[in-house]
């Protein structure tokens, strides 16, 4: 696990640094991330095409 020790005040921002990073299939920038779904879901904008991708999480179960 990564040590850093910052608090779980949100639940949400404390997630997504640890989303796997993701780049737009047309312009390579990486892509702003966000979960839905009940954070089950990762979903991608692109912030030059606004392309949207959405993955599913595979590393947890909660
Ligand atoms: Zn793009």
């Amino acid at each position: 696990m990564p040590d850093t020790p910052h608090e779980q005040s949100d639940s949400g921002a404390a997630a997504l640094a640890e989303l796997p990073d993701r780049s737009c299939t047309w312009c390579k920038v990486p892509m702003m991330k966000r979960l839905v779904g009940d954070g089950k879901f990762i979903h991608y904008t692109c912030p030059k095409c606004i392309f949207q991708h959405t993955t599913k999480r595979e590393s947890k179960k909660e």
